[in-house]
């Protein structure tokens, strides 16, 4: 390694720490160098992060969109500033919030498990293994979690997450695994989106073509961590599985809620039945079963609300007046569990997965739709805009939302996009 990788590692490293990143699990990321050509996959993947974080730091603007009520107000200000791509986002007083730290944090612990770095020993070789994956992978991301203990100071962390990892760095300190192993305790309170709001990346390494139980156990379980709660863990299975078929091309984005909804949703059911069979549900949990259904029910009505169907690839119907910011705000609002649209799991991917349909590609208008609503429009934009770097890339994005003076741990975000790029298996042709 040359002086100039030495001090770019280092960098890396410092900036890592910050963001509560155990140093340990990255230096793996010494082995990847910002300069390393990547393929058309390998840049969509470091979109996908990059694409995420600046949809989530324009949707929280430090608070004040993310809390407030009216797209129409919300989107009047941006108006002020040249429309959404004229948004200029500053490192040090427009931050990315909570959504982008902990996905830092489930990528980190991905890499741990998968990047060749100094020592190849407990790297994880079959990838179809899933039981083999949780083994080698929750326990770091678990870890992962809890450092970002250290970073919330004005990121608006949620009530749950923090609650949750709390009691999870207690266990965790004392050696002990509770009931359910990692996982929080269940509760009805633990269907929020924060779960979803992390996992996206977990489709670029699992992907469901070829390694569907995994995706979505790891999706399952990673969201167990902090949202044991069907309606958060199964928003975690739709991040994750959506950002595999975005960047599986020969998959439309009209036919995604429809896989969701016919191969993973009984996956997950599947993967809950081994647990429980195993011994590994406490009995609190056994109700999740029931608890699917208002997940699904979501999922059924919202397939049938815009008209998706396999043989109608590419076509999708929106309601006529939801070019106008406040109709989308009822629409959005309708769906949710409490008035705080985008707030679950279930409504924070549907919402991400509209912005992300009625674009059309179109990043301004992904983020009026998905990132700019008078809801938690972070954590909406955050999920879907990993979807759209995914799909799409960002050659459209302005340097104002992705340019290294503006997007806060810009460095460490590519690093660790690189890094995650550079362990996606390329298939055998
Ligand atoms: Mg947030």
């Amino acid at each position: 390694m040359g002086a100039r990788a030495s001090s770019a590692t280092s960098g890396t490293t410092s900036s890592l720490r910050a963001v509560g990143v155990q140093t340990d699990i990255l230096q793996a990321l010494d082995q990847v160098p910002l300069e390393r050509p990547l393929s058309g996959v390998g840049e969509r993947i470091i979109a996908g992060f990059l694409l995420s974080a600046a949809a989530d730091a324009i949707g929280f603007r430090n608070g004040h969109f993310e809390f407030n009520p009216s797209s129409e107000r919300i989107l009047a200000e941006v108006a002020a500033m040249g429309g959404p791509l004229g948004i200029s986002l500053d490192p040090r007083s427009w931050l990315i919030s909570d959504d982008t730290v902990m996905q830092m944090a489930t990528g980190s612990a991905l890499l741990a498990a998968l990047h060749p770095g100094p020592s190849e020993s407990g790297l994880l070789t079959d990838r179809g293994d899933w039981r083999a994956a949780l083994a080698s992978i929750m326990p770091t991301m678990a870890q992962a979690y809890v450092e970002c203990l250290a970073d919330t100071s004005d990121r608006a962390f949620g009530l749950q997450t923090i609650h949750a990892l709390k009691g999870l760095s207690q266990r965790l300190a004392a050696g002990e695994a509770g009931p359910m192993g990692l996982a929080a305790e269940p509760s009805p309170r633990a269907g929020g989106c924060g779960a979803a709001m992390r996992s996206a990346c977990i489709g670029v390494l699992f992907p469901f073509a070829r390694y569907p139980r995994t995706l979505v156990a790891l999706a399952v379980e990673s969201g167990r961590l902090t949202h044991n709660h069907p309606v958060g863990f199964l928003g975690s299975v739709a991040s994750a599985l959506f950002t595999s078929l975005a960047l599986d091309d020969a998959v439309p984005v009209t036919d995604w809620a429809l896989v969701l909804l016919e191969e993973a949703l009984p996956l997950a059911r599947e993967h809950l039945s081994d647990l429980r069979s195993a011994g590994d549900l406490a009995p609190e949990e056994h109700d999740f079963l029931a608890d699917f259904a208002y997940f699904e029910t979501h999922l059924r009505e919202y397939v049938a609300r815009r008209g998706l169907s396999r043989d109608r690839p590419g076509a999708v119907t929106f309601p006529e007046d939801f070019a106008e910011p406040a109709a989308r705000d009822r629409h959005f609002k309708a769906i949710s569990f409490s008035g705080f649209a985008g707030g679950s799991g279930h409504d924070a991917v549907l919402i991400a997965l509209d912005a992300l349909l009625y674009s059309g590609g179109q990043w301004a208008t992904f983020l009026e739709v998905g990132s700019l609503h008078g809801g938690d429009s972070d954590s909406t934009g955050a999920i879907g805009g990993f979807w759209f770097g995914a799909r799409y890339g960002a050659a459209q994005v302005p340097a104002g939302h992705i340019g290294p003076a503006h997007l806060e741990y810009h460095e460490p975000l590519t690093r660790l996009a690189a890094g995650v790029a550079a362990c996606v298996e390329i298939p055998e042709v």
